[in-house]
């Protein structure tokens, strides 16, 4: 409930979600009795680092890894950094990495640590749909090329790029291969086995695990600098005891996202199908920023001419919607979001971009309250307008 008793409707499921009933009630053990720590000798230890071993295949098993290959880390950001700084400083004669323009900052920002530390970086394009250009992966491809970073699926707008063909490309030429599923993971189902793919990041709060989890795939045999370092644990590629509740809610978590992939691509897909298209009928001025055929199933991000995002998330929010524009953590500066620039999207328009990304939670009597709500706010807003 709201704070004036209005209901949520929580259409934000890309910048996190609710934690899944079944997720909080494997987790709730480990806060009371089950305290011991997993590197202990007595047994009472040792059934946490069973527990911990079942996460592994539970996290493992939505990857189609194994679990040597999972390690549990703080987030999706963690997961990401560990990466692309384990593998650069594995490799200390190369010193070019490539990435795309609309990654998350988690990838960006780090390219850019490492820019002012010596590193070349090509920032590839897209084109207004939100593609890459296998090509120009290509031809940005050098001597000196130790890593590339692509992500999965985008953030804003859930556009999926081939990471499968795009690997390929990049393995023929013996560079390591990071993908960001921060986005991905859950809504598209992943095999890893046999797959070009050497490094892979999740994030625990993004498939109804608590906030302050994720993992990374590593595949066996690559090279990479633990990234804290200190004992043991996993192996030694990263210290510190674990995170006992947080890792058992991941597990249960991708043990339910692995479960409710066709779910997600039939009732999601079908209610964000069914919103896109009353708000494209109903709401003038309205027009879908992506790739509309190649996306995950429960995102759209629609831009309404003339209108200010951040005024149409409090209109919504005053009637209790939750909905996003431009990613959650760029948002609360006006810039507009460095992704839909990279796609061109005019600035009038990508001003009043407004992300709604669904869940199994989402019912459709919803998806209908959310156009009523939003016709009358977007007409009044552009009435408002000095542009329009
Ligand atoms: N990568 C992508 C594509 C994301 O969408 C996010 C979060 O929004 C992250 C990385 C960072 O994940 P976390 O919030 O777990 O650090």
């Amino acid at each position: 409930m709201a704070s004036d008793d209005k209901q949520i409707i929580y259409v934000d499921n890309n910048a996190t979600t609710r934690i899944a009933p079944e997720v909080r009630d494997a987790m709730l053990p480990y806060f009371d009795e089950k305290y011991g720590n997993p590197s202990s000798m007595y047994t009472f230890g040792g059934k946490i680092a069973h527990d911990i071993k079942n996460a592994k295949e539970q996290t493992a098993n939505l990857l189609g890894a194994t679990p040597n290959e999972i390690v549990f880390t703080s987030c999706g950001t963690e997961s990401d950094n560990a990466a692309i700084r384990g593998v650069a400083e594995s490799y200390p004669d190369k010193k070019h990495i490539i990435t795309t323009k609309v990654e998350h900052p988690a990838v960006l920002n780090v390219a850019k640590y490492l820019e002012r530390r010596g590193y070349e970086v090509t920032y590839l394009d897209v084109d207004s749909k939100g593609n890459l250009d296998p090509d120009e992966l290509l031809k940005s491809i050098r001597k000196d090329t130790v890593l590339a970073s692509i992500m999965w699926a985008n953030n804003e707008t859930g556009n999926i790029h081939p990471v499968e063909s795009l690997g390929r490309i990049i393995k023929e030429h013996d560079i390591v291969y990071h993908v960001d599923a921060v986005q991905a993971a859950g809504k598209v189902p992943i095999n890893l086995k046999d797959s070009p793919i050497d490094l892979l990041s999740i994030s625990g709060h993004k498939i109804h695990a608590p906030k302050g989890v994720g993992a990374l795939y590593i595949k066996r045999g690559t090279r990479i600098r633990p990234f804290l370092i200190g004992g043991h644990q996993e192996h030694g590629r990263r210290g510190g005891t674990e995170n006992v509740p947080y890792i058992v809610g991941i597990g249960k978590a991708c043990e339910l996202a692995a479960n409710n992939i066709e779910n997600e691509n039939t009732v999601v897909r079908k209610m964000r199908d069914y919103l896109e298209k009353r708000i494209l009928d109903d709401v003038p001025g309205a027009s879908l920023n992506g790739n509309a055929e190649n996306r995950l199933p429960n995102t759209t991000n629609i831009s309404f001419e003339f209108v200010e995002g951040e005024a149409i998330l409090l209109m919504l929010d005053r009637e209790g919607i939750c909905a996003s524009s431009g990613s959650a953590c760029t948002s609360g500066s006006l810039e507009p979001s460095h992704v839909l620039r990279a796609m061109g999207v005019p600035f009038t328009r990508a001003h009043g971009s407004t992300r709604f990304s669904l869940s199994r939670y989402n019912t459709m009597e919803e998806m209908d309250r959310i156009v009523e709500v939003l016709k009358p706010a977007i007409i009044k807003l552009r009435e408002m307008s000095p542009s329009s």
